[in-house]
């Protein structure tokens, strides 16, 4: 038996373009955005899809002609959300240290909205947008304190965490804002971290924020939208993850008969499980204590496992008949952390490609050239047609901006 992405085999995709390759599904990606739309259907949310997730122009392109909205965190994601001929009216600007000239560069395209994480950041925006002649639509990010029960790297929504302004702060944020002339206050954004595994704290970082909602209307602030922030968890493993019509119950009920568009950014769930990483085995080492299987893959195409302990499952994409064994899957990169995993028991040998799934999210986006490696290439299936949309990256490439002088 041969694994299969879509109607084309990983065999061939190899043979054709080569290892490590990251490869995605069309069908996939697209019932994953279909899977917010319709379980959030009667609030006709704004889906914006996380482009740090995975910024391939055709993955952009293909969220834009579903309908899609954009959440940027950088200068560089907005020029990849037109360049893949994204609407800057949908595209939502985060993340805590945008530059001026970033802020500039946004407010000229014409994004939704700045989500504005502190009080110097509202400062900036106003000078900018009073230096362009323009007003700047702002979102406030609240910082709801609720344990999103994630890992600590990606938890965002806590007390200690660089992220949002805090809870008991907001009120005041929100005044300040309105004082500002060149501020258009249009919304409040909370996001409290990713790979949330459980509903609850999404639920209550909702109706945390919708209390505020109510209390700036009171002060006649009144606002247009709330953005939920990132999306679920997907499964990895054999994780349990929240179910999106349950969440969307519970956001439609909260929400009542308020007049406020829902905004929601979710990454990982449109694009995680619709890439796996192809990787030819180099060798089989077998150590004093553990074996290894070397693969042609290593932590600079996929940082997760290194940097968070995460867990992609592994299979041989051609099934074969030799004895199973445990070992740990590694790389080639001088480093004892470059490992994608720990204690699999594979049925594998020298040659053989092995699928490691779920690497569409947070994968060739973080990327490096660490070890002088080139960046490997990706394609999109659809069905049985396949389309190279990275090419592999050069040396050439790799060596371009540099200069060897003394
Ligand atoms: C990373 C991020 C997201 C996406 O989170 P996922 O868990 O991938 O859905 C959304 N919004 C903001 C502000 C983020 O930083």
């Amino acid at each position: 038996m041969t694994l299969h992405c879509e109607q084309t085999s990983f065999t061939h995709l190899a043979d054709r373009f080569g290892t490590p390759l990251y490869v995605y599904s069309k069908a996939a990606l697209t019932e994953a955005f279909h899977a917010y739309t319709d379980a959030f259907d009667k609030l006709e949310p704004l889906v914006c899809y996380a482009v740090k997730a995975n910024g391939n122009l055709s993955i952009l392109k293909h969220f834009a002609s579903l309908g899609s909205g954009f959440d940027i965190v950088s200068g560089g994601e907005l020029v990849r959300v037109l360049a893949a001929g994204g609407d800057a009216g949908k595209t939502i600007f985060s993340g805590v240290g945008k530059s001026e000239a970033e802020i500039e560069f946004a407010l000229n395209a014409g994004v939704l909205c700045f989500n504005v994480e502190s009080l110097p950041e509202l400062d900036r925006i106003q000078a900018v947008a009073g230096r362009l002649g323009k007003t700047a639509p702002v979102s406030l990010r609240i910082n709801p304190d609720v344990d999103a029960k994630t890992h600590p790297y990606i938890s965002t929504g806590l007390k200690s965490n660089k992220f949002g302004i805090a809870y008991a702060d907001a009120l005041d944020a929100y005044r300040y804002a309105a004082g500002l002339g060149r501020l258009k206050i249009v919304g409040i954004d909370c996001h409290i971290g990713s790979q949330l595994t459980d509903l609850s704290p999404l639920v209550e970082a909702c109706e945390r924020t919708l209390k505020l909602v109510d209390t700036l209307a009171a002060e006649g602030i009144v606002l247009e939208h709330i953005d939920l922030g990132g999306g679920v968890g997907i499964v990895y493993d054999d994780e349990e993850v929240p179910d999106l019509p349950s969440y969307a119950h519970a956001v439609a009920e909260l929400m009542g008969g308020r007049k406020l568009k829902l905004v929601l950014e979710p990454g990982r769930s449109l694009v995680g499980n619709a890439g796996t990483l192809l990787t030819r085995v180099e060798f089989v080492k077998q150590g004093e204590e553990k074996n290894f299987v070397i693969v042609d893959a290593a932590m600079n195409d996929l940082m997760r496992p290194a940097l968070y302990g995460a867990f992609h499952r592994i299979e041989a994409v051609e099934s074969k008949d030799i004895a199973p064994f445990t070992a740990d899957v590694v790389g080639p990169i001088c480093e004892t952390g470059d490992f994608l995993a720990k204690e699999r028991v594979l049925a594998c040998e020298a040659g053989d490609l092995l699928a490691v799934r779920s690497a569409g999210a947070y994968s060739s986006s973080m990327a490096s050239n660490y070890n002088a490696r080139n960046r490997a290439a990706e394609v999109l299936v659809d069905g049985s047609e396949v389309k190279l949309i990275r090419q592999r990256e050069t040396i050439e490439q790799q060596l371009a901006n540099e200069t060897a002088c003394l």
